[in-house]
């Protein structure tokens, strides 16, 4: 029987980003019948970015959609099947747990979710222009490239003061856009960047325009209350507006918090017995590859043992 033909499995994992392909490996080398529903767009974030310095085990950085294929090809030679097609339905009230794209339905003993989480976008077009050529929704990831730049950060929550106040390391200046005046992020964190003198507040503005030569050279801001515009030079555009986990398709499936993300009880555990968690859909605090990949493999561990109990 052709992979395609095949419907039953041990454990199907949804997504197919660092925590996806790293639960395919731990699960296929623990001998268990495994599936990827990758999704269409195969590799997540990862796959929008250029330089990952901060990848153990890539003494001089890898590319990340070069990173993702190297996970892919592991996966596949551990022996996971991975099938590039959208879930669009799940059903996880009785066992076997289905699992639907559009053309074809899947069952496993065992599922783990790992469909990640979107940084929120500006909208604007400049955004898509530059994406890798100075604007980033990673300062983590990205800060260090732009050393004794100026840089803006747009946004005024956690976020946004916690990547403003890091990216102090590398900037010569950092402007916190914010389009009101006053900002969400915690106190503590609010003090701390009120008292750096690096970081630069505009408050009630909005980043209207992002404009370059190849990379990212200025940005024009707008008052929101008298709509005047003004601009700034400056070598990078941090957006740090929010993340948006991909669970759609969980909505009264499986337990969410008030943001939309999956609740683990224990470990990777969902409150449904025998479907797990693994990175950035439930994890907005790292948004590491190397933290999702980390808990891709602690879930496929999970997995074991839940399916070595029943
Ligand atoms: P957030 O709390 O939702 O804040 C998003 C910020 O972006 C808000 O200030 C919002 O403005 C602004 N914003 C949203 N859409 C915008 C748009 N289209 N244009 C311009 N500005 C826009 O998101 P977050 O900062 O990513 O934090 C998410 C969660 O993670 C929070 O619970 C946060 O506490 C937590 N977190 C914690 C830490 C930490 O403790 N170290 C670090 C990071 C995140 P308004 O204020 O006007 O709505």
């Amino acid at each position: 029987m052709s992979d395609e033909k095949k419907t039953k499995f041990d454990v199907i994992i949804i997504g197919a980003g660092p925590a996806g392909y790293t639960a395919g490996i731990y699960s296929s080398r623990a001998r268990h019948d495994t599936l990827i529903l990758s999704g269409i767009l195969p590799g997540g974030q990862l796959v929008n970015t250029t330089d990952v310095e901060n990848y153990p085990g890539f003494e001089n950085g890898i590319m990340g959609p070069d990173l993702m294929i190297n996970f892919r090809k592991q996966t596949e030679r551990m022996g996971t099947t991975i099938i590039d097609d959208e879930v669009v339905k799940v059903d996880f009230s009785n066992r076997p747990f289905k699992v639907a794209t559009a053309s074809q339905e899947y069952e496993a003993k065992a599922i783990i979710i790992c469909t990640g989480a979107n940084p929120r976008k500006l909208g604007l077009e400049g955004e898509t222009t530059y994406g890798g050529k100075g604007v980033s929704y990673c300062a983590t990831c990205d800060g260090p490239f732009f050393r004794n730049q100026e840089l803006v950060v747009a946004g005024g929550g956690d976020s946004a003061v916690e990547e403003a106040t890091f990216l102090t390391k590398f900037a010569s200046t950092v402007h916190l856009v914010h389009r009101r005046d006053e900002l969400r992020a915690s106190k503590i964190m609010q003090e701390r960047a009120f008292a750096d003198k690096k970081i630069k507040f505009h408050w009630n503005k909005t980043i209207e325009e992002i404009i370059g030569n190849g990379k990212v050279q200025k940005v024009v801001l707008k008052d929101t209350k008298t709509d005047e515009k003004t601009s700034l030079d400056v070598g990078g555009v941090f957006v740090a507006i929010g993340h948006e986990p991909n669970t759609k398709l969980f909505v009264d499936k499986i337990e969410l918090d008030d943001q939309g993300y999956i609740v683990v009880k224990e470990n990777t555990k969902t409150n449904i017995e025998g479907v797990f968690a693994a990175g950035d859909v439930h994890d907005h605090r790292y948004r590491q590859a190397i933290t999702a990949a980390g808990m891709g493999c602690m879930a496929a561990i999970d997995v074991d043992k839940y399916l070595a109990e029943n």
